[in-house]
């Protein structure tokens, strides 16, 4: 039996509209594509453009609809234009998944002012600068979905990610504020704290500690497998959808039973 499972959920996104960050590769692809698939327009945001029109590509293959928009999350002006250029094209915006992040891991002593700054204001101000400028839209259409891709490391702490789990902490204490501010207005905010899961990301720590990496993580993973993109994407979906209207403010863990 298939482990990921896109192919079990079905939401109804058509006629909404949505932004998903970092949607370049890895979870924001999976993402994309599966918001696309439930019939959302999906304006996928990250830097690299080549990256970003090969997504594109993809999901108008399979009859999706998706715009490539390369502008780097921590950039004020650009988030404000790129949010102003998706309502223009496609005249509302129902969801944002703040999903583009970085690591720069390294043990406190030791860490830069930049790998501490870097990390902070790609995780935490890029979905800052995203939610102001969405929220603002969603409040007056009295519709909205924001979702916020935190971490396990933002809930347990990691030992060399002082900065990632204070950035991903940071968005669970964004999400909970941010929630009880829109409540009224119907725009729910959530966060989703993925585990292990194999991306580009995980990938540079196998390269870097070896496959007894992984053979440890898996120790602290009941489901004993990392996750899939697709697995989180699930998730991000009804998040999304119109169904989970009265889920707000929550931080759901999708981690095969990690923080469980
Ligand atoms: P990847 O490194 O594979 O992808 C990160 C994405 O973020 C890329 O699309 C990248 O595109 C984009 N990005 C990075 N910096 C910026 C920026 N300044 N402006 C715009 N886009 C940016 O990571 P994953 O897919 O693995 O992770 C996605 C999210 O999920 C991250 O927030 C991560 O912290 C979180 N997460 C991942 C886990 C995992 O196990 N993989 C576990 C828990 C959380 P580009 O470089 O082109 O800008």
């Amino acid at each position: 039996m298939a482990e990921a499972g896109s192919q079990g959920l079905t939401v109804d996104l058509s006629g909404q509209v949505a932004i998903v960050t970092g949607a370049s590769q890895g979870l924001g692809q999976a993402m994309a594509g599966e918001l696309a698939r439930q019939g959302a327009k999906v304006a996928c945001v990250a830097r690299n453009a080549e990256k970003l029109a090969s997504v594109v590509e993809e999901i108008e293959a399979a009859g999706g609809e998706a715009l490539a928009l390369s502008c780097d999350v921590t950039d004020r002006a650009s988030v404000d234009k790129l949010v102003d250029d998706v309502i223009e094209k496609w005249d509302r915006l129902d969801i944002l998944v703040n999903n583009a992040g970085i690591t720069r891991d390294t043990l406190l002593p030791r860490m830069s002012d930049d790998e501490w700054d870097d990390v902070i204001n790609t995780n935490l101000r890029g979905a800052f600068l995203f939610a102001r400028a969405a929220s603002r839209v969603m409040m007056r259409a009295r519709y909205g979905r924001i979702i916020n891709i935190s971490s396990v490391s933002g809930l347990m702490g990691n030992s060399g990610q002082t900065n990632y789990s204070a950035s991903k902490a940071g968005l669970i204490g964004m999400t909970r504020s941010l929630s009880r501010e829109l409540a009224g207005r119907k725009v729910t905010v959530n966060a989703i704290a993925p585990g292990f899961i194999e991306t580009e990301m995980t990938k540079v720590l196998v390269d870097k500690f070896g496959d007894q990496f992984i053979k440890e993580a898996k120790t602290r993973i009941p489901a004993k497998r990392l996750g899939q993109p697709a697995e989180v994407a699930v998730a991000v979906a009804f998040l999304a959808s119109p169904a989970a209207a009265y889920i707000t403010g929550t931080v759901l863990a999708v981690d095969g039973g990690m923080t469980g």
